[in-house]
């Protein structure tokens, strides 16, 4: 069955007495070439398990059934599991579960079905909660190989900017902390059904296996970049005096040890940077 065939669709959802709910950001994919793009590119390890997040009537988690070992579905639409039941049939390595992704115990869920496989994240996301979801999986410590994911362009742009460029926030800052992302292709809004007003991106992020960076004080480290994305436009010593209970002598003095001047804005900083920085001032 062509799950990206707009006929198949409509027709899947009107047997199921259903139809599109905005509030749980239903776009889904009409180009079949899409999905199985996203599919080939989410982990390089074919006995792995994959978590996927929303999978809709089914277009990617096919895909995902044909090439991985193992394929877990969170889906929080009710309305949508009779239509995965039939959809999905065919797929004996396919379990969906009728959930909210935020309210899943992650972990209990890996450790259920993995089987000591490692676990990727796969994922056309609903936009209106991207950011959310994605920190949920980031500080969830489950020890996730990849988290491959669709998302408006625009945030797909924050997640791999530079420091010191425009798209460069506390989103990436923090990102960087758990492993490396970039942006595999850019998908228009033309591949979907209804049509969102922006186009998409897949971004993969590979997460380091072992910690990259560990702060002397890891509260300190999330605060500081906290601070500094919330008054961008301040220098960086005015920023963190203005929320952090630190001396602007100290804080100074903590920027120069670690090779910025003085007027340097927060967003010049790497996360190794932001690291570093709260290192100095713990
Ligand atoms: N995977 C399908 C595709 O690519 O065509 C559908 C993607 S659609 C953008 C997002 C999906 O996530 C929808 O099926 C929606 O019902 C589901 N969803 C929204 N919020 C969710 C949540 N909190 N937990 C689990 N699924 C959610």
């Amino acid at each position: 069955m062509d799950l990206c065939n707009l006929s198949v669709i409509r027709e899947l959802m009107s047997d199921a007495g259903i139809t599109f709910r905005k509030e749980f950001g239903q776009n889904f994919l009409t180009n079949r070439i899409i999905p199985e793009d996203i599919a080939d590119n989410c982990t390089d390890n074919q006995q792995s398990l994959i978590l996927e997040i929303g999978p809709g009537i089914g277009c990617l988690t096919q895909e995902l059934a044909i090439r991985y070992k193992k394929v877990v579905a969170v889906e929080i639409d009710r309305g949508l599991i009779p239509i995965l039941s039939r959809t999905m049939a065919e797929y004996d390595n396919v379990t969906v579960i009728n959930d909210d992704i935020m309210k899943v115990d992650l972990q209990a869920l890996v450790d259920e079905y993995s089987e000591g496989m490692p676990v990727a994240v796969c994922a056309n996301l609903p936009y209106y909660i991207t950011t959310p979801i994605l920190m949920r999986l980031l500080e969830s410590g489950v020890k996730f190989t990849s988290i491959t994911i669709m998302i408006q362009n625009e945030v797909a742009a924050r997640l791999v900017a530079k420091p010191g460029s425009s798209d460069y926030g506390a989103i990436t800052a923090v990102l960087g902390y758990y492993g490396e992302a970039k942006k595999l292709f850019k998908v228009s809004a033309g591949c979907f059904v209804p049509a969102p007003k922006v186009d998409s991106a897949v971004v993969r992020i590979d997460l380091y296996r072992e910690p990259k960076y560990t702060p002397k004080n890891e509260k300190l480290f999330r605060d500081l970049i906290k601070a500094a994305f919330e008054m961008r436009r301040k220098t960086l010593q005015n920023a963190v005096c203005a929320k952090l209970p630190y001396s602007k002598d100290v804080v100074l003095e903590a920027i120069r040890a670690i090779g910025h001047t003085d007027t340097v804005r927060g967003e010049r900083l790497s996360t190794e940077d932001f690291v570093k920085l709260a290192d100095e001032l713990s």
